[in-house]
């Protein structure tokens, strides 16, 4: 494969783009059809026996959406894209591609919700087999495979402890068996982390969060070897969940300022991590980028910065938590990460209340626990609020 050696900021504003765009413009049109003509049939003969690259139909391409495509995958180190309505879209299309009743799929338990829920829930009915092992037990992942296992998923880092996986330690345990890996770096970006270059075979993003960047769409990404990521496009021109022009625009828009954001991100989440890590109403600090963090030595190794999300448990119990996230003034309460503005959740309250306390607790999630999407303000005007906050409350 011919490796890019443009920086990455170059990629983010030029990668995947033609230099010769309609009506001279600077930025990618947005192409806002849904179906595409045929000025004859020996045109339509020509497209369908692959003479002539070309649109056909809006659930198999469009043209705002193949530049978003390529960009992403420049961005990764990989040979070709594909792009989704969103980050569970691809997620779903990615693994439904891959399996067949009978087999066999190995998932590190700390997941995404919804990741977990499929895996659980819907997998098994279409007799597809799952075992879930601890993140980062490499010996019961090798443990785990059978000789029907055909695919190792696991996020890195994990939401929301940001457990750092061993991608070098997997890629050989999933190598000695001939078994495909995915990973799930939405939290780590191609900017801080490139699985493909460990011979992970397939990296995917919720292009929502970071991508994205500016909490304004749903989008979700898968990267790998041209042969693989054409079986998961001819899955979603069947199942249809295909980016849409617009949202596919402004994902090209978010990318241009990918690197800058990106390192603000890197720099707020370092700075906020070691402000709590020091505060004395805080109980305990989870970033891959503090020394204390069980990942950090491998984080050192793969990634080249540690992201903008920062878990952490307050000294108190639920309502000591509740009443400092009530008294943040900057980041916003709500779900989701990785945008422009600091978002800020209580996952017991946020994604977890249904759920048995008991249950929660199984699953790491506490009730003194909290996730922050550090954004790309004044990381002193974060901390500033941080601050006031913790000061508000009594334990
Ligand atoms: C948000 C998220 C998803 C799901 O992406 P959507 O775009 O919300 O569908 C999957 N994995 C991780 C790690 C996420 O943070």
């Amino acid at each position: 494969m011919p490796r890019n050696k443009k920086g990455l900021s170059t990629r983010s504003v030029h990668g995947g783009e033609h230099r010769d765009k309609p009506f001279s413009s600077v930025t990618n049109p947005i192409v806002q059809t849904s179906t595409y003509v045929f000025q004859n049939t020996r045109e339509l003969i020509d497209y369908t026996t692959g003479e002539v690259d070309r649109e056909e139909y809006g659930r198999y391409g469009n043209p705002t959406k193949s530049v978003a495509e390529r960009k992403i995958a420049e961005l990764e180190g990989g040979e070709d894209a594909a792009l989704f309505s969103s980050g569970m879209s691809a997620f779903t299309s990615v693994l439904l591609a891959m399996l067949s009743s009978g087999a066999h799929v190995i998932v590190m338990d700390e997941c995404y919700r919804r990741s977990r829920q499929f895996c659980r829930q819907i997998l098994p009915r279409y007799n597809i087999d799952v075992t879930f092992v601890k993140t980062g037990d490499y010996d019961e992942l090798a443990s785990a495979i059978t000789e029907k296992t055909r695919l190792i998923v696991s996020e890195s880092p994990t939401n929301p402890y940001l457990n750092v996986i061993d991608l070098e330690q997997v890629v050989e345990i999933a190598a000695r068996h001939r078994v495909k890996v995915l990973i799930d770096g939405t939290f780590a970006t191609p900017y801080n982390q490139k699985p493909l270059d460990f011979g992970i075979d397939l990296v995917l993003h919720s292009a929502t969060k970071y991508l994205g960047g500016h909490n304004d769409l749903l989008s979700g990404a898968v990267v790998g070897s041209a042969p693989l990521i054409a079986a998961v496009r001819e899955f979603r021109d069947v199942t249809g969940g295909i980016v849409d022009p617009h949202g596919a625009y402004l994902l090209i828009r978010g990318l241009k300022t990918f690197a800058l954001r990106m390192e603000q991100h890197n720099a707020n989440g370092l700075a906020v991590a070691r402000f709590l890590e020091g505060h004395p109403r805080i109980r305990k600090t989870y970033y891959p980028g503090l020394e204390s963090h069980a990942g950090y030595e491998i984080a050192c190794k793969q990634m080249s910065g540690f992201g903008g999300v920062v878990s952490f448990e307050v000294d108190g119990d639920m309502d000591t938590t509740i009443r400092f996230i009530d008294a943040v003034r900057i980041p916003y309460i709500a779900p989701s990460l990785g945008g422009v503005e600091s978002l800020i959740e209580q996952p017991a309250i946020m994604s977890f209340y249904e759920m048995d306390r008991s249950e929660r607790l199984e699953i790491g999630i506490k009730d003194e626990l909290v996730r922050f999407s550090v954004g790309i303000e004044n990381a002193d005007d974060l901390i500033a609020d941080l601050d006031q906050a913790l000061g508000q409350i009594q334990a």
